[in-house]
């Protein structure tokens, strides 16, 4: 009976799919089958020195990094994270992160740590784009995974420009002291994976990756980005 009246609300209210713009059938709750073939996977996790991970080399509290699609200005997975960061569509953004997991899972990506922590926003952008997209993926990937997701503890302290035409110098002079950790003997001993949706020269990632381990002295962190621009 369910599925009639599911049917029925589908051929009232046809949904599409988010990168192609087809019809979705009753299993493809947001991209259709056809374009989730096509998602340019990275498959970077079972490498231990993949791309992502280089960016980190030599910053001994980092353990593990990976990314799971490629982002190019323009492809189909590029448009799909946009529209979904600023089109008031965090749903998506928690849909790819359950797209993600079960990779994770199987390489035993997820071993040993303790919660999820999402890259934070300002205060200010965070209310003029009503949130934030990250902490939706990482809300994906933690169902998945089982394990808590903590929001509050890595906070935005400055308000930093928009990085997306910023050189690679630019870019980290941007993002120096932006970020502050509440209560960091809540995580005394803990292996936190820091969530965010795109890592580009992995500035943003590395400033919250040191201001966490010179909060918290015996941090163990792991990095994970939804996409990886090719330069990374
Ligand atoms: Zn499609």
């Amino acid at each position: 009976m369910a599925s009639i009246w599911t049917d029925i609300g589908m051929l009232l209210s046809p949904r599409f799919c988010k990168v192609c713009g087809n019809k979705l059938g009753k299993g493809e709750p947001h991209i259709c089958t056809a374009c989730l073939r096509q998602l340019p996977a990275t498959h970077y996790d079972p490498m231990a020195l993949n791309p992502v991970m280089q960016h980190f080399v030599g910053f001994p509290a980092v353990q593990h990094a990976s990314a799971f699609c490629f982002y190019a200005h323009g492809n189909d997975f590029a448009q799909l994270i946009t529209r979904s960061k600023y089109s008031d569509k965090p749903e998506v953004g928690q849909y790819l992160g359950r797209l993600a997991a079960p990779e994770l899972v199987i390489s035993g990506f997820f071993e040993g740590i303790d919660c999820l922590i999402p890259v934070p926003l300002s205060r200010w952008r965070r209310w003029k784009r009503g949130y934030n997209q990250s902490e939706w993926i990482a809300r994906g990937l933690a169902e998945v995974a089982r394990l808590p997701l903590r929001t509050g503890v890595l906070v935005r302290i400055k308000h930093n420009e928009t990085q997306t035409h910023m050189t690679r110098d630019e870019r980290w002079t941007n993002v120096q002291g932006i970020f502050a950790v509440r209560r960091p003997e809540c995580l005394a001993g803990r292996h936190v994976l820091i969530v965010d949706d795109v890592i580009t020269t992995g500035a943003t990632l590395m400033s919250c990756a040191e201001t966490l381990s010179s909060a918290v002295p015996d941090i163990r962190i792991s990095i994970f980005a939804l996409a990886a621009a090719q330069t990374a």
